[in-house]
């Protein structure tokens, strides 16, 4: 086999399902720091005649290497797995040194996707009811990095450490409501130009004039029966 080891995307589309952006570049960082040690283990546990522990190392790497979609080195440590498990030792230093080089492949795969890979948008979710956050986090979670608050004291703190491109904001929260979070966003330089979503289920005649009027950027009113008006909106203010 010539060439890089390339990742399977779909592997990597599901980590992203799974746990976005932060995800995928934990268990990249994981693997890349792991792996090296792991392959050492294997060549020691070859010479001291240890077969059964070659076999948990390659275990242990066919894992990892499912869970990043790193296919062909996956199918180099099964192979090692079932030779091991079968107690024949003579083609072992052969394999480890198959996986140690299409390590090195994988490695140059991952970095290069760590670099080129897109810069997410973060989306601070301030909603203090557990089903709506659920909902939203299943609406958002494909396209942005999410950061969920129940209540306003924490969504400021977690503002100002995270500085999201935008955020979604419920009107009624225990503590603060949501107007006051909106006036200490704006109120703070730092913060002042994150553009901000009311989310709200007081759909009442006026109510719109009065979010607009009050400094929100927009306003999308609950129950979501329309998750395209929100993932537009969204996208527009993330735009300007
Ligand atoms: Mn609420």
């Amino acid at each position: 086999m010539s060439g890089l080891d390339t990742i399977d995307e779909a592997a990597i589309q599901r980590l992203r399902k799974i746990g976005g952006e932060d995800l995928i570049n934990e268990l990249t960082a994981i693997f890349l720091k792991n792996t090296p040690g792991r392959i050492q283990a294997a060549r020691e546990a070859i010479r001291s005649g240890d077969v059964n522990q070659v076999m948990l190392v390659a275990h242990s790497l066919k894992s990892s290497c499912a869970n990043l979609g790193a296919r062909h080195m996956q199918q180099i440590a099964a192979e090692t797995e079932k030779i091991a498990m079968n107690g024949d030792a003579a083609p072992l230093p052969g394999l480890v040194e198959k996986l140690d080089e299409s390590f090195r492949s994988v490695r140059e795969s991952l970095q290069r996707r760590v670099t080129q890979s897109p810069h997410r948008p973060r989306i601070l979710v301030v909603e203090d009811n557990a089903d709506n956050r659920l909902l939203v986090r299943a609406l958002l979670q494909p396209l942005y990095e999410i950061s969920e608050y129940e209540n306003g004291t924490d969504a400021l703190a977690g503002i100002s450490s995270q500085s999201p491109d935008l955020v979604l904001l419920d009107i009624s929260l225990p503590g603060m409501d949501g107007y006051a979070v909106l006036g200490a966003i704006r109120a703070n330089p730092s913060m002042a130009d994150i553009p901000v979503i009311a989310l709200t289920a007081h759909a009442m005649t006026g109510d719109r004039d009065k979010i607009i009027a009050s400094g929100f950027n927009d306003y999308i009113s609950k129950p979501i029966d329309d998750e395209q008006i929100l993932l537009d909106s969204i996208a527009r203010l993330l735009k300007t």
